[in-house]
């Protein structure tokens, strides 16, 4: 899916349409990082075949709020509307109520603009001036995110069991999406740090034992330079 590649879409539907109820849109809704805006589509211009403005409210979801951003705030303040039922010259008027009207499609293309300008490898804002960025894939927690998971918050490693997984604001949890790992240690199991007693040093089962060969760089052989999963490496997706 375009969310879990880092990739950037945006999503156009009826306000309220079934779509929105699916499963895999709610749990998509639910990871906090999809912007969505609803707005009517009478402010941008869509019309009847008469001429008359069409009242057709309308719900765009999208990856990033510069997709989004020039949607808000766009009022109805038409006086009177066109009909949406029926048909007109052998068409049904919904069918042609489908097709955007051009003010929405400057706005998106407007936006896709923006963001491919951020983007690139040489990007600029929107006064031309040249901007910074951070490389990679979008966040996946807004900037100051709150981690209230209560093993983030003693800054245990993002293997421990004990993270939430969570992405509500109640115990969200900075490591959403790691597969936990169960130390069969009882030091490690305890959350005990590397240095401290009682590790059994087993190979698979102890984590202290792979921090102390790296830490004194006493590698005995090739075998055991298994990254340790729990150490995110540097620039670790998750932690940004
Ligand atoms: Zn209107
Ligand atoms: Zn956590
Ligand atoms: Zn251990």
């Amino acid at each position: 899916m375009q969310v879990t590649a880092g990739r950037h879409y945006i999503i156009e539907n009826p306000r309220g349409s079934d779509l929105f109820t699916l499963t895999v849109m709610k749990t998509l809704l639910r990871t906090g990082v999809v912007k969505v805006a609803t707005f009517p589509q009478c402010a941008l211009g869509l019309q009847s075949p008469e001429g008359l403005p069409l009242l057709k409210w309308t719900t765009l979801w999208a990856s990033s709020e510069v997709l989004l951003r020039r949607f808000r705030g766009l009022q109805c303040n038409c006086e009177v509307h066109g009909k949406m039922e029926g048909g007109y010259c052998g068409q049904r008027r919904s069918k042609l109520a489908q097709v955007w009207p051009y003010e929405m499609c400057k706005l998106i293309v407007a936006g896709l603009i923006e963001l491919l300008a951020k983007l690139s490898s040489f990007p600029v804002g929107e006064d031309g001036a040249p901007e910074k960025r951070r490389p990679g894939r979008p966040r996946l927690h807004e900037v100051g995110a709150e981690f209230k998971c209560p093993a983030c918050r003693i800054s245990r490693v993002s293997t421990d069991p004990g993270h939430t997984r969570s992405l509500d604001a109640e115990d969200r949890c900075r490591y959403p999406g790691v597969e936990p790992i169960e130390w069969r240690c009882p030091a490690c199991a305890a959350g005990k740090g590397p240095m401290e007693d009682g590790h059994s040093m087993v190979k698979g089962e102890c984590r202290a034992l792979e921090t102390r060969t790296r830490a004194f760089g006493k590698r005995r052989d090739a075998q055991s330079r298994i990254r340790d999963p729990a150490i995110p490496a540097s620039g670790d997706a998750s932690r940004r």
